[in-house]
């Protein structure tokens, strides 16, 4: 089975349960509420490793946490209603092949079950996981859902980088519910249209963008090799929410400037010059949509200052760090960033040299 589209090298499968919305959104063709965008690894990997060490402890265990919970709110959605009760009875082992394949296409990485056992424990192996305690986090959510219990996870990285995963069926009951689906703000509709690839329909850009590779379970971004994931933008939210709550409130602030500090080197690494007047800032800001980031609709740029409307942000603190860090690298001066929530719909974000 030819299982990459000849003409642009997308998986079939992805442009098949995924839809590319004018309003800069990426949902699942399934249900359209539930929202997708694809990340730089190195972004995540990044604002984990630094919020680590302003933490000065581990925050693993709140990583996988905050992902098992989402993980599992997202099986038992998938689950629900009487196939969901046959597939608990029936085809568990089933569920885990489809989730294992479903981790690479997301480019998550190459999973394997290499122990089952009903109710008791599940063991597998993973190669090039994006992160140990995310992906140990996403598994043992759909442990927790499938199995109807809580499951206690051990994971450790060998010398070749492989990670192996250990769930085991724990006497406790499952961990209460999901904090609450929080408020989501009205989606605003936009009038992006994507070119589409004449064979399976997937945007052109997204091709021409990213190469994807089933195998492995990766996908990289072509041009600068940096590798990408695709991730539910409730469990990214779920994830962010749960640092903030535990190591504080100016979180927001740290995961922006991360985020802003790597994007200018990437950009300065390009080495290109770059048009820093609205025309350059709304050629920037179009990158947001096929990403799923949100919709770029308005950029003005006055004297120093630059202000940026983004509709549908899928993380304001992230949207804005990725416009400072254009901003920082087109002008070589340090940005004085604010953002608005987006409890309207859209976030504007205002970047100034900052106050020495
Ligand atoms: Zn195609």
């Amino acid at each position: 089975m030819i299982r990459y589209c000849s003409r642009c090298g997308v998986p079939k499968i992805l442009t098949a349960e995924h839809r590319w919305d004018s309003s800069g959104t990426i949902t699942l063709a399934r249900d359209p509420s539930h929202r997708m965008v694809i990340v730089d690894n190195v972004a995540l990997t990044n604002i984990l490793d630094s919020l680590e060490v302003r933490a000065g402890a581990p925050i693993e265990a709140i990583v996988t946490d905050a992902k098992r919970k989402s993980g599992r709110h997202f099986m038992d959605a998938l689950l629900s209603g009487v196939k969901g009760v046959a597939v608990r009875n029936l085809a568990s082992a089933s569920v885990y092949r489809r989730l294992v394949n479903q981790a690479s296409i997301l480019g998550l990485g190459h999973a394997e079950v290499t122990a089952y056992r009903r109710h008791r424990f599940l063991e597998g192996v993973i190669t090039d996981a994006y992160s140990g305690p995310a992906i140990a986090g996403d598994i043992c959510g759909a442990f927790d859902s499938v199995e109807g219990r809580a499951g206690d996870v051990h994971y450790e990285v060998d010398a070749a980088g492989c990670l192996h995963l250990a769930i085991e069926a724990s006497g406790r009951a499952r961990p209460a519910g999901p904090d609450g689906a929080a408020a989501s703000a009205p989606v605003l509709q936009g009038r992006n249209i994507f070119e589409l690839c004449p064979v399976c329909k997937a945007p052109v850009e997204l091709g021409a963008r990213f190469s994807f590779d089933m195998d492995h379970g990766t996908i990289h971004e072509s041009k600068t090799g940096h590798r990408v994931v695709l991730i539910g933008v409730i469990s990214l939210k779920g994830l962010f929410g749960e640092l903030e709550a535990e190591l504080g409130p100016d979180i927001p602030e740290a995961v922006m400037t991360v985020e802003k500090d790597r994007v200018r080197e990437v950009i300065r690494g390009k080495g290109k010059d770059l048009d820093t007047g609205p025309e350059g800032w709304l050629h920037f800001i179009r990158t947001l949509r096929i990403r799923g980031m949100g919709n770029g609709t308005d950029a003005s740029v006055s004297g120093d200052n630059v202000k940026v409307r983004v509709e549908n942000p899928y993380f304001e603190p992230l949207v804005a760090g990725f416009l400072a860090g254009f901003f920082e690298a087109t002008t070589g001066r340090e940005a004085g960033v604010a953002w608005t929530r987006s409890d309207a719909g859209h976030t504007d974000v205002t970047i100034e040299p900052a106050l020495q």
